[in-house]
């Protein structure tokens, strides 16, 4: 039985509209397909063990909750930046996202480090950016979601998606996330990959490609997510 390990950062702190719902997505798309997916709650950094895992989930917070898991995240800066360059599979959204780049300033001026992951980084203004999101990716079709961020993120990597609807990574540029190695950062929570279930798949995929050198995996039945994620662009489009 093949099987992946997945390191959630912070589930109580950083966890905002829903991101909890990628982790049981994860769960769910590998045990449907005989896949074992181990989920290990990280609450701190100290003795941390970052050699064998797979995947690296991070969700959202307020300022507030990224200022307390900042100091965490930073005392494992060099493993965690190994780990993304060995090709270990990551998803990060709107806080998680940022803590990516090498600061993020709050609108009240308060300045969190990031993890240098890439080289980027977030401001924050008084007004923030909320509503539901509808981007295209060239990789995955439409991708939907939901924002709700003070942060603008200015990155000259490969975006995740164009915003069809919505602000995206800072309201001006049409970009949205980021797209680095097996990297997904992104501004979506909703949660995300429950109804974008052919992202999470490539996550799944290239996790295995890496341990166990094939990429192939079964076919899941996705009509309802599908017919989901139409009604919701529907909706999404139409205000
Ligand atoms: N605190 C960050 C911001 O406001 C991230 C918010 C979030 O994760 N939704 O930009």
């Amino acid at each position: 039985m093949m099987n992946l390990l997945l390191y959630n950062f912070f589930p109580d702190r950083l966890n905002l509209y829903g991101d909890r719902g990628n982790v049981i997505a994860f769960q769910k798309r590998c045990e449907w397909r005989g896949i074992q997916l181990e989920v290990v709650n990280i609450k701190s950094t100290n003795s941390i063990n970052l050699s064998q895992v797979d995947l690296l989930f991070i969700g959202g917070g307020s300022d507030r909750e990224q200022g307390l898991v900042t100091h965490e995240l930073l005392k494992i800066k060099k493993e965690f930046k190994s780990c993304i360059e060995d090709g270990v599979g990551c998803l990060a959204i709107c806080g998680g996202y940022q803590l990516l780049g090498n600061y993020y300033v709050t609108s009240e001026g308060n300045k969190y480090m990031g993890l240098d992951i890439c080289d980027f980084y977030s401001v924050g203004q008084k007004n923030r950016m909320v509503g539901n999101i509808a981007i295209e990716s060239k990789d995955f079709g439409n991708i939907l979601g939901f924002e709700n961020h003070s942060g603008r993120t200015y990155h000259p990597y490969e975006s995740l998606g164009k915003v069809i609807k919505g602000f995206g990574n800072n309201g001006n540029d049409g970009t949205e996330g980021l797209y680095y190695k097996n990297v997904i950062g992104t501004y979506l929570h909703g949660p995300l990959l429950p109804k974008n279930p052919a992202l999470a798949d490539q996550i799944i995929s290239s996790a295995i490609e890496r341990k166990y050198g094939r990429k192939e995996m079964i076919q899941l039945d996705d009509t309802l997510e599908n017919e989901t994620k139409h009604i919701l662009e529907k909706i999404c489009l139409k205000h």
